[in-house]
């Protein structure tokens, strides 16, 4: 039986965030037939900044003090694996493979007794393992490093996000539309609620001075003997990681705030090179790649989840400043918004499903 209560809901971002939401919305208000979802953006899929990121599963870039991360990190990864382990995988982009993290240790941070401290993200994993002698000998060529091996996702995000959208553009309660946001009170009559899931843009459109450009460089190799992902932080160099795609590696990285610089550097190009090549040196004699950069939505406060109805009553859900998590974090935010959401405006007939969550949330498109 279907409820004939009729919603409008905007959502303002065609990133990996705004198309998470939407499909998570579609899941809550199965029953609602006379549900209006329209997905405003300036951009979509390849020109949002998850089509730069390497899509690799780690909560980079945000405080893990914040408890709400490890429950977003861990839902995703959840959601992401049931992905790996199905139909939508190879379409998808969505790859399951080691990730060795590795921390370079200067001589007064050795001493014998010195463990590996276990990042409160590690046990959200299937498996992880702290690299141990003769592990660790593996990469005596980077110097003395601690660090650890688990099992991690990757996400292709410009294959994954394309399906996203085909799945959203066949049901019908869903528009999407092309233009730029200058102001909610624009859209004040058009929605019951607006979700705002607008990244870094956020700063300009609701005037939140914290959030600001952490810029991301990244080289795109063709590397096909690399299967799995390698992140190496050293004491005064920075870092350097390889994360592999379906037929590409991502080379990174910098994270450079307040940074706003969209081209890519010589510079950059340099270090990331060096880097990646002290971790794999075969990498030094591959000279061709594509250079991108993309801005990431660093927060200071972490990200902003939460409603706001505005002094002219239109009813908000901001969901933005994921920093380098947006994918990592994805699902497990637009849960949350969908939960809020679902105070505003409630769904009163319970949708139930023997369906796998992740086939709950989207299907693939053939
Ligand atoms: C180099 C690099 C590497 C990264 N690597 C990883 C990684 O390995 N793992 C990971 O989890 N994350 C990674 N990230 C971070 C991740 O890409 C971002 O956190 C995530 O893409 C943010 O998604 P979003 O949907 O919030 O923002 P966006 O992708 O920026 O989407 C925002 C959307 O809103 C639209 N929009 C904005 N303002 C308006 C407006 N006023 N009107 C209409 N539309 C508007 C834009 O057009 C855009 O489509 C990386 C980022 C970079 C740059």
């Amino acid at each position: 039986m279907s409820d004939s209560r009729s919603y409008r809901v905007i959502i303002i971002g065609g990133g990996i965030i705004g198309l998470t939401t939407a499909c998570t919305l579609l899941k809550e208000y199965t029953s609602i037939d006379k549900l209006q979802l329209t997905i405003i953006s300036t951009t979509f899929s390849p020109e949002t900044t998850g089509d730069v990121s390497a899509g690799y599963w780690e909560p980079y870039g945000v405080s893990l003090n914040d408890e709400r991360m490890l429950r977003w990190a861990r839902y995703t990864y959840d959601i992401f694996m049931q992905e790996f382990f199905s139909t939508k995988a190879a379409q998808a982009g969505v790859m399951q493979m080691p990730g060795h993290i590795l921390k370079s240790q200067n001589d007064q941070q050795i001493s014998e007794n010195d463990d590996f401290i276990v990042p409160s993200f590690l046990p959200l994993v299937r498996h992880y393992r702290v690299l141990k002698d003769p592990e660790i000998r593996m990469f005596d060529h980077l110097g003395p490093v601690t660090g650890f091996v688990m099992s991690s996702v990757v996400t292709e995000v410009r294959r994954y996000l394309p399906q996203l959208q085909r799945f959203l553009e066949c049901d019908s309660r869903v528009k999407f539309v092309r233009k730029k946001i200058h102001s909610f009170s624009e859209l004040k009559g058009e929605a019951d609620i607006i979700i705002n899931c607008t990244g870094l843009s956020a700063r300009e459109l609701t005037g939140d001075l914290t959030i600001r450009p952490a810029r991301g460089q990244v080289i795109r190799i063709h590397a096909p003997w690399i299967k799995a992902v390698y992140y190496f932080e050293t004491v005064n160099e920075g870092v350097g990681y390889i994360v592999p795609q379906s037929d590409t590696v991502v080379l990174g990285g910098t994270f450079q705030l307040d940074d706003w610089n969209t081209t890519p550097t010589e510079q950059d190009t340099r270090h990331i090179r060096r880097m990646c090549a002290k971790i794999l040196p075969a990498l030094e004699q591959i000279q061709d790649g594509v250079e991108q950069a993309g801005l990431r939505p660093y927060r200071d406060g972490g990200v902003r989840l939460e409603h706001e109805r505005t002094t002219d009553e239109i009813d908000i859900v901001h969901c933005y400043g994921h920093s380098g998590a947006g994918v990592t974090l994805s699902w497990g935010c637009a849960k949350d918004v969908v939960e809020i959401v679902k105070t505003l405006l409630p769904v009163y007939e319970q949708h139930s499903s023997d369906l796998p969550e992740h086939e709950q949330l989207w299907r693939l498109v053939l």
